[in-house]
Parts: C-alpha cells; structure tokens; sequence
C-alpha cells in the first residue's frame, strides 16, 4: 500500500436524526483504486494475479465466436489490507476475473472469483494467456494499486421500511432535529440521505448494494439457499455529480480542475454507466452478480 485515501466524515451521524438506522450499519471498504504498477504480490484492480503456474486458467463459458476466450484480471484483494474480508480455511487472497463481452441475455461479463492461499503459491503463472480481441475498453481495467479504508454503510433507500421512507422523505422531521441540511433538498431529503449518508460510491467490499435499476431483490445462493451478502461492488467511476461529497481529501483539488480523470483510474464502464455487484454465500459456494 503506497497511497492513502480518507473520506470525508458524514456531515452528521444520520443516527441521531433515525436511531432505527443504527442497527442496519454496515462496514465496508472502500478500495480507492488508483494508478500504479502492482505487483502480483499486492492488492490491485487490472493488475497482475499471484497465480499458481499449476492451475488452469480460468476461460469464458459462454459462447463465442472462434476459440474460447480467457478471462481477465479484475481484482485481487489480500485479507491483510481488506480485513473484512471472510476468507475460506487458511485462504487470505480472493482473485476475480471477467470475459471482457457483455453476454446475453444480461448483456454483463461473465464473472469467476477464487481463493488462492498466497504462502502456497510458491510457482507462479508468468505470462497468462490474453483475450486476442476485446468488446470495448471499459472491461478492461487499468493497473492500479489499491488504497484500502474501512467505513460505515446504511442501507440504499429501497432497501428500508415503508415506515422508514416515509421519515426519511418528510423534511419537518431533518427540521425538528436542527441538523445542516441545504434547503435545495427541501423537495425530497430523502436524496440528501441517498447523496450523502447512506452508500458509499466506487470499488469496495461489503457494504449495502446500490439498488435504483430495479428494486430490491434478495440474492440467494443456488447451492445452499441462503441469503447471499454484498462482496465486491464494481462501478462505473468513484463519484459523479450527486455525491461529491464522498470524493476522498487526497483528490479533492485534481477533482476541482479536472473531474473526469480522476474519477475512474480503472476506466471501468459497467454496460453504460452502471455497477457489477457480485454477492457472496456464506458458506463460499460460487458467488453471483448483477448489474446495479
Ligand atoms: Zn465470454
Ligand atoms: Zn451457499
């Protein structure tokens, strides 16, 4: 880790306006990729894999024309710098992949995520095979290293109560808690709650998912039945004009002068601006993703 990224703090605790929330307090963490040149032996988006030179590679299931197509490098992510994440048995690396097409019937690149025991790998695969042609660019990540710090989450708006959204949308009740909130979001505060206190934008683990393309649907393993939780968010840049509040201190003033180059280091676009969640089970079965 070479580079550090803090949030800014929430302009208030949104738990003391809703105590209700602070049960449904999430950690997640923000990834913060940005460019660099990580080594297999760091944690990275687009950047090269620790992996075992006695393991196949892993290639796309779905149709293609001409030869089976190699998947790409997403992420890796070691449990030392993202501590929330579970690992299997005495596994501490999660790699994920991607065929860099948007297949049907989603139209979403077809994921694979595996667990590697990094002290195990000992032989490591040098020169993995590579895609010979690619869709567009936006699935294919630019190397960047990784900058890992732990936040709280509260729920995406859809994900709350009836009762809870109505609170949340009545602007006398951000009154009566004499709490900074700007008159423009007289209308609907519910957006400032959406905007600025609930979900972090950009790369991250855990957390609550970005519902809004459709409503919430509860994700369930096909394995075992249960519910499956949010592990790696993947998204189209790391901020954009609803929710500048989230952009870290360390890039606030190349923000102010030019916001779209630092925004998205990895270039990732998600089928026109949208995110990959990927959910993980509980028990490790093969995880599922959906665009958000
Ligand atoms: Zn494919
Ligand atoms: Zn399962």
């Amino acid at each position: 880790m070479n580079v550090i990224r803090t949030t800014p703090p929430r302009p208030f605790d949104v738990t003391t306006v809703f105590p209700q929330l602070a049960p449904l307090a999430r950690p997640a963490t923000r990834l913060h990729p940005r460019p660099g040149s990580p080594s297999p032996y760091d944690s990275s988006v687009g950047g090269p894999l620790l992996w075992p030179a006695g393991q196949r590679w892993p290639y796309c299931d779905k149709w293609h024309e001409g030869p089976a197509s190699p998947l790409l490098p997403v992420a890796q992510l070691y449990v030392r710098d993202v501590p929330l994440l579970r690992a299997p048995g005495r596994c501490d690396l999660l790699q994920v992949l991607w065929c860099p097409f948007e297949h049907p019937p989603e139209y979403k690149p077809t994921t694979a995520s595996y667990w590697q025991t990094a002290a195990d790998v000992t032989n490591l695969l040098t020169a993995p095979p590579q895609p010979s042609e690619v869709e567009y660019d936006g699935y294919v990540p630019e190397p960047c290293v990784l900058a890992p710090e732990q936040i709280t989450e509260y729920p995406n708006y859809l994900d709350l109560s009836e009762e809870l959204q109505q609170q949340l949308a009545d602007w006398s009740t951000w009154r009566a808690a004499g709490v900074a909130v700007d008159d423009s979001y007289e209308i609907a505060p519910q957006e400032f709650y959406m905007d600025e206190l609930s979900l972090a934008p950009g790369w991250k683990v855990g957390g609550w998912p970005p519902w809004g393309l459709t409503d919430p649907i509860p994700r369930f393993c096909v394995a075992c039945g249960v519910a499956m939780s949010p592990l790696l968010t993947i998204p189209s840049n790391e901020w954009g004009a609803d929710n500048k509040g989230w952009i870290p201190y360390e890039d606030q003033a190349l923000a102010a002068l030019d916001d779209a180059r630092v925004s998205n280091p990895p270039g990732v676009q998600i089928s026109g601006g949208n995110n990959l969640q990927l959910y993980g089970c509980p028990e490790f079965h093969p995880h599922t993703d959906l665009i958000q």
